[in-house]
């Protein structure tokens, strides 16, 4: 045996300091390292215990609804020149992929004896998440958003109190989500003893990218047994050609990757073409690890935008910068109407309503028609578009004065 793997396979574990390549790693104060140590320690422990996975799983099955199903779509395929399939996390409780983690992260808290999540949220998604998982498991939470987005999300604001949860107004900076993560760390340093910070994606210091993968590896694992059978061993045997996904953190599209990066299968993550971390390719530490993320000429984290709440993030995940620089996967940028186009396609050919997150794979497919003729695609629809009605209509009515009340 030799001592020493020097080349991982792909979508394999960080090395020991948390780093994919060259990104990733534990950017954090000397108050935070203790943390993030018991944290990864926890991780491994549980992540390697039977008990464990089988708790996951079965809340998995029975409360979220897992497995979610692969749907063919035959009218879009028609539409496209291609085949299309859609992994439908869109179906699972809540609306969304973000079930996944939360669960995961809240039976680890529970399992090391915290009681209090606390976690960051941005339109809202996130802490609702956490706030559901917080109830189902008699855990107190605490959820923070900056004091801007609250007025902009007070529906979100009202569920997560009804799910039992308080909600802190993050009052620095531009009162926006990137406080709200501040906040949120700054409290888990304080009360580390009790509390557990859950955080939305696959970002932040080590072991968290991971963890998040590992919680989301699920999405991926089903998609791929689930087409195996769909389309038989005379298709690409059983893989389809592309894999798409929305990026934002980019929970979602490492969830999906992660079942089929060991095939012949084309990676493609859609990013909005005004938040395109990996596009830009430009290094940088935001919030404890060595990403590619939005900067400007003088190295400061720029605000991204995006039609969409939930892609709305400067950076992007560290394992997503190295598949992008080793050219497992490739990242293509597409823009607020090609995605409300996307929108409404999806929802005229199959009845299916997509969030507006997903509905940035579906514009990216829509562009590249030409390269995916006769080729079979699968999209990871990583939510519902409910939560995203109100907003289109105001765009499509143009009432400027709707959507002023309600961008983020
Ligand atoms: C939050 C969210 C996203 C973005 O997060 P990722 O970590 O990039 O997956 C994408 N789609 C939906 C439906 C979401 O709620």
């Amino acid at each position: 045996m030799t001592a020493i793997d020097a080349s991982p396979s792909v979508m394999g574990d960080p090395d020991e300091n948390g780093r994919f390549g060259r990104f990733g790693g534990r950017y954090v104060p000397e108050t935070l390292v203790p943390a993030c140590a018991e944290l990864e320690d926890a991780f491994r422990e549980a992540w390697s215990d039977p008990e464990f996975i089988k708790e996951f799983h079965d809340l998995l099955r029975d409360y979220a609804g897992r497995p979610s199903p692969v749907t063919e779509c035959h009218n879009l395929s028609a539409e496209l020149g291609f085949r299309v399939l859609l992994k439908r996390e869109d179906l699972n409780h809540t609306g969304s992929h973000k079930i996944n983690n939360v669960l995961g992260q809240a039976l680890l808290a529970k399992r090391m004896g915290k009681t209090r999540l606390v976690a960051e949220t941005g339109a809202g998604q996130h802490g609702v998440a956490t706030a559901t998982a917080a109830a189902l498991l008699g855990m107190e939470c605490i959820v923070f958003m900056g004091e801007v987005d609250m007025k902009r999300q007070a529906l979100n604001v009202f569920r997560m109190r009804l799910l039992g949860s308080e909600v802190r107004a993050a009052m620095s900076g531009s009162r926006t989500l990137k406080d709200a993560v501040n906040e949120a760390m700054r409290y888990w340093v304080a009360a580390v003893e009790s509390t557990y910070y859950c955080l939305g994606s696959v970002m932040g210091p080590h072991p968290y990218p991971w963890m998040v993968r590992e919680f989301h590896r699920v999405i991926g694992n089903e998609a791929r047994e689930q087409c195996a059978e769909l389309l038989g061993p005379d298709s690409n045997g059983g893989v389809p050609d592309v894999v798409v996904a929305c990026v934002g953190g980019g929970s979602n599209a490492i969830g999906i990757f992660s079942g089929f990066a060991d095939t012949n299968a084309e990676l493609v993550g859609a990013e909005p073409s005004l938040g395109a971390a990996v596009g830009r390719q430009v290094p940088g530490v935001v919030h404890g690890s060595m990403s590619y993320l939005m900067q400007d000429e003088f190295g400061q984290v720029q605000e991204a935008h995006s039609v969409s709440a939930g892609l709305d993030y400067p950076g992007v995940g560290p394992e997503h910068a190295h598949l992008a620089e080793i050219g497992r996967a490739r990242y293509e940028p597409v823009t607020d109407s090609e995605v409300i186009e996307a929108f409404q396609l999806m929802s005229r050919t199959e009845g299916i309503i997509p969030a507006l997150e997903p509905a940035h794979g579906l514009a990216w497919m829509v562009k590249a028609k030409d390269e995916l003729a006769g080729k079979t695609v699968l999209l990871n629809m990583s939510g519902r578009g409910d939560k995203d009605v109100a907003q289109v209509q105001a765009i499509l009515d143009g009432d400027v004065e709707a959507l002023e009340m309600m961008r983020s």
